[in-house]
């Protein structure tokens, strides 16, 4: 049977001390749309849950063009997406929220779950990886640091959270107009993706950046640096898609890209850079 004890605290202090003094199995609560499941099915054992949503200092979101958008723990997907903001300034992250689960499962998980669960699986991290992300953390004993979220997501899975430490929310610098998508590679419908892939323009600078079991997710920097400051023509598309695959395969330490899905990637890759140098400016 599956039993834990509850608690609702009103502040970071309180909730960090209880997960510091407790053991392994104390975890902190979010929309729990992850965790509750991997409770139920036994694959996280739990002795205590820490439910962070009674801190009001965590469901805000705040925009200023110096500072960018900040999102507290807390909010939910849905919120985000709904938000006439982020539809505004960072259009381009309602593409990978959307493709969160459901409606119902968006209602109560949060984006700050997504990364924390650090898996590959989870949609918005590459996204928020050419965003430039910045995760904020906050402990009791520790204080807090502010680290950027390629150093955050450590490897399929994990971060770099300590014990004790609670994620109180994201920054993600505005650096102007982007422009850009999200894409998940599944391996066949009804399965779950084995990789998903980010594309954005911001101001003219290219961004790329994928994800797969087995890595930690990756900026790809040959092709930004090779696009970079380019008038960029039809060759250079098939170049870029080109570069991306070799990176790809460098990556594939489980083998799992099979031809069909590089193929899937590279002609993904064509085609939404051919839009970028289509669009007019
Ligand atoms: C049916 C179903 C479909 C799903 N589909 C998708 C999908 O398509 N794509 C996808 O990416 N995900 C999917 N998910 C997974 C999940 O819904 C998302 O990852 C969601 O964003 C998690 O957010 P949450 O707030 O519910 O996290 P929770 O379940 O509350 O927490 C997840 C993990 O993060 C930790 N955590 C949460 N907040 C913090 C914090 N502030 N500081 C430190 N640690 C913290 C928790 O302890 C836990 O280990 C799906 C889940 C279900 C059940």
């Amino acid at each position: 049977m599956i039993g834990f004890q509850y608690y609702r605290p009103d502040n970071l202090e309180i909730a960090s001390e209880m997960l510091i003094k407790n053991g392994i199995y104390t975890h902190i609560l979010n929309g729990g749309t992850d965790l509750i499941e991997r409770i139920k099915d036994e694959t996280v054992k739990a002795d205590i849950l820490v439910d962070i949503k009674g801190i009001e200092t965590l469901h805000e979101i705040d925009f200023c063009e110096d500072d960018g958008l900040y999102i507290g723990a807390c909010v939910t997907l849905k919120d985000l997406i709904n938000s006439s903001i982020v539809k505004e300034k960072y259009r381009i992250l309602i593409d990978s929220m959307e493709s969160i689960g459901t409606e119902r499962i968006r209602k109560r998980g949060t984006v700050i779950g997504n990364i924390c669960n650090g898996s590959y699986l989870g949609d918005t991290l590459t996204t928020l990886i050419i965003l430039d992300t910045e995760v904020m953390i906050y402990s009791y004993s520790r204080g807090e640091r502010q680290i950027p979220i390629d150093d955050f997501l450590t490897w399929t899975g994990t971060t770099s959270l300590k014990r004790g430490e609670i994620v109180r929310g994201i920054k993600i610098p505005y650096n102007g107009y982007i422009d850009g998508g999200f894409i998940k590679i599944y391996k066949n419908k009804n399965q779950l993706s084995i990789a998903n892939l980010s594309i954005g323009k911001i101001n003219d600078e290219y961004r790329i950046a994928f994800y797969m079991p087995g890595t930690t997710p990756i900026r790809i920097r040959e092709v930004e640096e090779f696009l970079n400051g380019r008038e960029v023509t039809e060759y250079d598309i098939y170049k870029v898609a080109k570069i991306a695959e070799k990176k790809l395969l460098e990556k594939d330490s489980f083998n799992l890209l099979k031809k069909e899905d590089i193929k899937q990637i590279k002609d993904l890759i064509k085609y939404v850079f051919l839009a970028f140098s289509k669009k007019p400016d």
